[in-house]
């Protein structure tokens, strides 16, 4: 009998009923049991649970006014738009409750601006394989990955996949239809594969050559989990348009689609719309996260735990040569490639009481709280290693 949770999801087999609550980069089981959370809610709770600051925003914005939709003004929509295009290349924000609904805005985003350009033939977006934008149509028709588009056919047509940084297939791909080239700059779901700054650099180029748009996907390496505000800007560059969710809302559902005035020169009034996004309830948790990761030392803070446990990381990796391959990933987006199947490691995290997220490509991804103290990278690492030790001892 199928339960009343849609099974669309393969639930960690773990000895407790469920989290009962969190706190910092912890959780806390029904029986009390207290696990070590390096996985953040896949990268989303950036500032840990329970947060004080996040707290009180939710709970001053919930007394005031939660919902009031698009057709009015909403002030702390308006911050926090005005929050992201100063910190960022945007010159506007469409917020959203998911990076779904991101990707989604990006897209009609990019094939509007041609049609409203006088190019209405452009509508094919390249895109990279191993790429995660999302399970709308849309998004799954940008990855086209056989997991993700098997019996969901026939796909949304115009996306071109091409393999992973490589910009010769990129050049090849570009055709009179061609509108833009949608890329995350490290890939999250695809294993944490990062698309060298140089060639970040040559996209760029390429698109600015044949007058395409640069998409740049950072619902997972943005809000601060490199050690910059949103990852590209190692590269030295800015794409035309950016999605942005996960960290944004440190919890709470909310998510953008930013760009430069030219490329949301089509997204005029009507031409599109959410009842619920941007929020004033999403749009004040929004406001506080970005004032945190903002603060001054916050990002350089970021880099500085993120060596710490990158170091750590090789050395476990070194240690344990039968379990792991090595390390990869910038800032706190890191993974261990591993040589064991990636869910032994991770079951084997459960046992030491550490959370860590598998993902493709084999290896499993720490995407921690980016406000974790020193003595917490260091107490995730013991328990990594007594993972790693405990799988060693099986081989
Ligand atoms: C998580 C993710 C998405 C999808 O975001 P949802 O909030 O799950 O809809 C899209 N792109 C990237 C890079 C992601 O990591």
């Amino acid at each position: 009998m199928i339960s009343p949770v849609l099974p669309t999801y393969a639930r960690a087999p773990l000895s407790f009923d469920s989290f009962e609550k969190g706190q910092g980069p912890w959780l806390e089981t029904s029986n009390g049991d207290r696990y070590l959370d390096m996985g953040a809610g896949i990268g989303v709770c950036a500032l840990g649970h329970a947060h004080p600051t996040l707290i009180a925003a939710l709970e001053t914005q919930g007394r005031r006014l939660w919902h009031t939709s698009n057709l009015y003004e909403i002030p702390k929509q308006a911050e926090l738009a005005a929050k992201i295009v100063d910190n960022t290349f945007a010159d506007t924000v469409f917020m959203t409750n998911s990076g779904t609904e991101a990707i989604e805005c990006a897209v009609k985003m990019v094939r509007k601006h041609f049609s409203h350009s006088g190019m209405p033939e452009r509508v094919e977006i390249i895109t990279f394989q191993g790429a995660f934008h999302g399970r709308s149509s849309a998004g799954i028709a940008a990855s086209a990955s056989p997991k993700m588009v098997d019996g969901f056919g026939p796909l949304l047509p115009g996306f071109v996949q091409v393999p992973f940084a490589d910009l010769d297939a990129v050049r090849a791909a570009i055709n009179d239809k061609t509108a833009a080239v949608m890329v995350e700059h490290i890939q999250g779901e695809g294993g944490i594969r990062v698309f060298p700054c140089a060639d970040m650099r040559i996209l760029r180029e390429i698109c600015d050559e044949k007058g395409l748009l640069l998409v740049i996907d950072e619902i997972q390496s943005g809000m601060g989990r490199t050690g910059k505000l949103f990852s590209h800007e190692w590269a030295g560059i800015t794409p035309d348009i950016m999605t942005i969710a996960k960290g944004i809302g440190g919890g709470f559902p909310l998510g953008a689609c930013v760009a430069t005035e030219n490329a949301a020169s089509g997204m005029v009034a009507g031409t599109h719309g959410s009842t619920y996004g941007g929020n004033p309830l999403a749009c004040a948790v929004g406001c506080a996260v970005m004032t945190e990761i903002l603060s001054a030392g916050f990002l350089e803070n970021v880099s500085r735990l993120a060596g710490h446990l990158r170091q750590g990381l090789e050395s476990i990796a070194t240690t344990h040569p039968k379990v792991f391959d090595g390390v990869r990933g910038e800032g706190l987006m890191l993974a261990l490639q591993c040589k064991v199947p990636n869910m032994d490691v991770v079951h084997a995290g459960y046992d030491a009481k550490v959370l860590m997220v598998p993902a493709a490509d084999n290896v499993v991804r720490l995407l921690p709280p980016l406000n974790m103290e020193t003595f917490e990278i260091d107490d995730a690492l013991w328990r990594i290693e007594e993972a790693a030790s405990a799988l060693d001892a099986r081989l």
